[in-house]
């Protein structure tokens, strides 16, 4: 057995194939897994070792597409990257729904961020809070010279909002630097100008600045869509009163509401993700934005139209870029960027919100109707009848049996298994 540890230091000083060959010095690779790490399928090697460190290797996920989707009277083809079975199919059943009434109507998203300062040691509060605003045009001038191009653009910083907070430490006052950063994300371009304009921050107000970061919760940035949803498409009366009582569970359960925003996350984390963007930005930033009520809420809303159809509504912050980051850099997500057909920021976070809306729907019919297992449990069978050595061409057979028997174990998969190879007759 090969002596484990983990103390390695410079490991990123090394090559790719340098850091495998030091890995396999710890960890005893069969010769397939040694294959395995070294295909990195469309990236190269130089490419991929840039994006992170200590980088041996890269990871694949499925890459769907979402249809039937109209946004305000335009047809998409969503793409999505998610391991969960069943997510895909669902948004472009919900999607297929709301088509009747006219598909989405999803609002402009203005791609405003904004990055804190945090201005501590303050002697006055009421004074430095004067001093900030007298010079809040020397601020965004030097805010504004750190990215000419945005400038150029039409974008860069707009105006300052100056907040104060108590701590632990002591009152401080939190300046926000509000930036339009057009069609990118925003993180780097609003931390390089917060980094830029504190100095003189200090020097004006007399304090000491210790963070300058962006928020992620992107109060400026919120998508808001809209939908009506098809009575009888979605199953009847009965249906649509156990998705109203599905919301206002989630509206006074947070265990509920949880649960019901990872369904819209489903969505728009795969295309978050499809596309090359930041993940965990909009996670935080959606959480955080269902708590800011002082409870955690669903982001979705829903009511009955005249008719008795179902109408959902969803608020959602999403910093979502088409440029920057990883968006222009990975090569599937380049590809995510043509099949959508996005033009700007704007567009691509409308999309998201009715990809989360249509999610939410979805999966709020599935539980009220039939439960959610079905519509999973058809594919996860078959990742289950493949875990237990199924062969391909017994697989359809196997995946039937443990259906029809509810039960849907590896065990069970192998017993199966047994008796097709004994020949019985199933
Ligand atoms: P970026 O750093 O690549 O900047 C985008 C640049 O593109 C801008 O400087 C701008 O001048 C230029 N640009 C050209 N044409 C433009 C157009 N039409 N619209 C907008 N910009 C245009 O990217 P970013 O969006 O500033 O930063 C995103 C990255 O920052 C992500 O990878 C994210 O993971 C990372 N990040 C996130 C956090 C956080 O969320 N807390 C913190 C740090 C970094």
């Amino acid at each position: 057995m090969k002596k484990f540890h983990s103390d390695i230091s410079g490991f990123y000083k090394l090559s790719i194939e340098d850091r495998i060959k030091l890995l396999t010095e710890l960890i005893d690779f069969t010769e397939e897994e040694k294959e395995l790490i070294k295909t990195l399928g469309y990236f190269k090697s130089d490419q991929i070792d840039r994006l992170i460190e200590n980088v041996i290797g890269s990871y694949q996920l499925p890459f769907g597409l979402a249809f039937n989707f109209k946004v305000n009277d335009r047809d998409y083809i969503i793409p999505m990257v998610i391991e969960e079975p069943s997510v895909v199919a669902a948004a472009s059943k919900a999607a297929k729904i709301a088509r009747k009434h006219g598909g989405f109507h999803s609002e402009n998203v203005k791609p405003i961020m904004f990055s804190q300062i945090q201005i501590t040691n303050l002697e006055n509060i009421e004074s430095a809070r004067k001093a900030l605003k007298e010079h809040k045009d020397i601020l965004l001038k030097i805010a504004n010279e750190q990215d000419p191009l945005l400038n150029k653009l039409g974008g860069g910083a707009q105006d300052i909002e100056i907040r104060e907070i108590q701590t632990n430490k002591g009152e401080m006052i939190i300046l926000h630097l509000l930036v339009n950063v057009l069609d990118a994300m925003g993180a780097n371009v609003v931390n390089t100008m917060a980094e830029a304009i504190s100095p003189k921050v200090e020097e004006i107000t007399g304090g000491i600045v210790y963070l300058r970061i962006v928020s992620n919760l992107a109060i400026h940035r919120v998508a808001k869509c809209k939908a009506t949803f098809d009575k009888e498409m979605l199953g009847g009366k009965n249906i649509v009163e156990g998705i109203l009582n599905a919301f206002e569970f989630a509206q006074a359960d947070p265990f509920r509401a949880t649960t019901h925003n990872k369904g819209i996350m489903n969505g728009i984390i795969a295309l978050t993700l499809a596309t090359g963007n930041d993940t965990r930005a909009i996670e935080s930033g959606a959480h955080a934005f269902a708590s800011l009520k002082g409870q955690y809420l669903p982001l979705t809303k829903y009511k009955l139209d005249d008719e008795g159809n179902l109408v959902g509504e969803i608020e959602v912050p999403l910093a979502l870029g088409i440029i920057g980051g990883m968006t222009k850099i990975h090569p599937m997500a380049r590809l995510a960027l043509k099949i959508l057909k996005v033009e700007s920021a704007n567009e691509l976070s409308q999309v998201a919100a009715a990809l989360g809306l249509a999610q939410n729907v979805a999966a709020l019919r599935a539980l009220a109707a039939e439960g959610i297992q079905k519509g999973h449990m058809a594919l996860h069978s078959r990742n289950i009848a493949k875990l237990a050595g199924v062969p391909d061409n017994l697989i359809g057979k196997v995946v039937k049996k443990m259906m029809e028997d509810k039960k849907i174990r590896v065990d069970y998969a192998k017993e199966i298994l047994k008796k097709i190879e004994e020949g019985e007759n199933l």
